[in-house]
């Protein structure tokens, strides 16, 4: 298999056209998809016509994403595509409009093959919350995806795509990324314009690169990273070239928390400090850290996280988009399309968030968690003057089988445990697999916010210890 940038060099040197790299992603994902299950929608002829064109109008000096396929996770807008979110509610929904993403890839040269499976609404570490059916682990079918962008994490490990994007509000791009062995990316609150990104929770969204390798992932990242006046909250803050990326770290000291570590599997618990002990190896600094307030993350997520999907959420109603139930008044049509159009796991986040939001409630619950989050934070910037970055495992434990059900509180919110803090901070975050068995281990780089650079740097060095690629 061709990572992206072998790809992409192929196309440069002339040894192979953009219509045949094409076709050879289409011609796997007609082999794999029937059991995968990883695209909602696919769009082989629109991607052929596009191959043509590119390969018909090959410039001179060709834009850094010259006929890279890429597949779209199925909440970010594609115009002219269905943008469902694995929503019956979106069913039907066909975007006007362009996600600043998707142009930007599109400027760049790469052709969108189509929109991959997501748990619904983003919501779930597992892809069972799909309408469409789970998408299915690319190491062993039987065992779950992993989510909210398990369909984007799947297409790449099978290699029906080089590249994917996903969206991650609390993990959803480094926990998939971890149970099918690739790599993921969450950057900065901020560093990727949300225009286009259907919402979840608008202060922890963010949408980021999934690729084979690290390099793959830093290169779609400067494509798509930057400034846009369309998100009032993009960030003014300068992206570097893609070369930077490739630089070695310079002497950098680590951060490790062995406090939260009791929440891991075992084997996870042992790759983690193999790669400690590399890192060592090469004359790293390790420092024994505290990440404060770590362990409130998910109870502070599930409040935060849910309060805002509630509002978010308020606008499919039938009116609108997509799904419209049948109905003799317009009180019973809103509440027939709430209740068949949405699933249960979002309706449970829309009580919940309501719930903490409402009049005698709210300072318990919205209130408090966000002042723990203010908290965690500050922490986190103090820390992070003391240490370059910070290291902890991606996931606490390996895929399980699809319908399996552990219990949700225990087992499948925990499995966010280590990628939350991220979001609720800010700050991004890298995860990259380290071995293991058959199930993948992954570990995830920390850093200050706008300094995807030092993940990409010393995130290559772990990654090729660790990987033959
Ligand atoms: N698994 C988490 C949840 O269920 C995170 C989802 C996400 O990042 N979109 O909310």
């Amino acid at each position: 298999m061709k990572t992206a940038l072998e790809i992409l060099d192929a196309i440069r040197r002339g040894e192979a056209t953009v219509y045949e790299v094409v076709s050879t992603f289409l011609e796997t994902i007609e082999e794999k998809e029937s059991i995968h299950n990883a695209f909602i929608n696919i769009y082989p002829e629109e991607a052929l016509e596009r191959a043509v064109r590119l390969d018909e109008e090959r410039p001179e000096h060709l834009p850094p994403l010259y006929g890279l396929p890429v597949a779209v996770k199925d909440n970010i807008a594609v115009r002219g595509m269905e943008l469902t979110c694995a929503s019956r509610i979106l069913l039907g929904f066909e975007s006007p409009y362009s996600a600043t993403v998707v142009k930007r890839l599109e400027r760049a040269g790469a052709i969108i093959l189509g929109k991959t499976n997501m748990d619904e609404f983003a919501m779930g570490s597992t892809n069972e919350n799909s309408y469409f059916g789970p998408a299915r682990n690319a190491i062993d079918p039987d065992y779950v995806a992993g989510g909210s962008s398990g369909g984007s994490a799947v297409a790449v490990a099978l290699g029906e795509a080089p590249v994917s994007l996903g969206s991650d509000t609390g993990g959803s791009i480094r926990q998939p990324a971890a149970f099918n062995g690739i790599v993921g990316l969450k950057p900065t609150y901020g560093r990727i314009s949300r225009y286009g990104l259907v919402s979840f929770a608008s202060s922890l969204d963010q949408i980021g690169p999934m690729g084979r390798t690290v390099e793959d992932v830093a290169l779609v990242y400067s494509v798509i990273a930057g400034y846009d006046p369309k998100d009032s909250t993009s960030a003014d803050v300068p992206v570097e070239p893609f070369s930077e990326y490739l630089n070695d770290p310079q002497d950098m000291t680590i951060g490790v928390d062995m406090g939260i570590l009791g929440e891991a599997d075992e084997e996870i618990v042992r790759g983690f400090y193999e790669v400690i002990a590399f890192l060592r190896s090469e004359g790293y600094r390790i420092r024994e850290v505290e990440i404060p307030y770590f362990r409130y993350s998910v109870p502070v997520y599930h409040i935060v996280a849910s309060s805002e999907a509630s509002s978010n959420l308020a606008r499919y109603d039938g009116v609108r988009y997509g799904y419209r139930a049948e109905a003799e008044h317009l009180e019973e049509m809103y509440y027939r399309t709430r209740t068949e159009g949405f699933g249960q796991e979002v309706k449970r986040r829309i009580l919940v968030g309501t719930f903490s939001l409402s009049y005698g409630y709210k300072n318990e619950y919205y209130l408090r968690a966000s002042r723990i989050r203010r908290l965690m934070k500050e922490g986190v910037l103090g820390l992070l003057d003391e240490v370059d970055v910070i290291l902890v495992p991606s996931v606490p434990v390996f895929p399980w089988k699809i319908g399996e059900h552990p219990d949700l509180i225990g087992k499948v919110y925990k499995a966010d445990y280590y990628t939350i803090f991220a979001n609720l901070t800010g700050i991004p975050a890298l995860s990259i697999p380290v071995g293991g068995g058959k199930f993948p281990v992954s570990v995830q780089l920390m850093g200050r916010h706008f300094d995807e650079k030092s993940l990409f740097r010393l995130g290559r060095r772990i990654f090729h210890a660790f990987n033959i690629i």
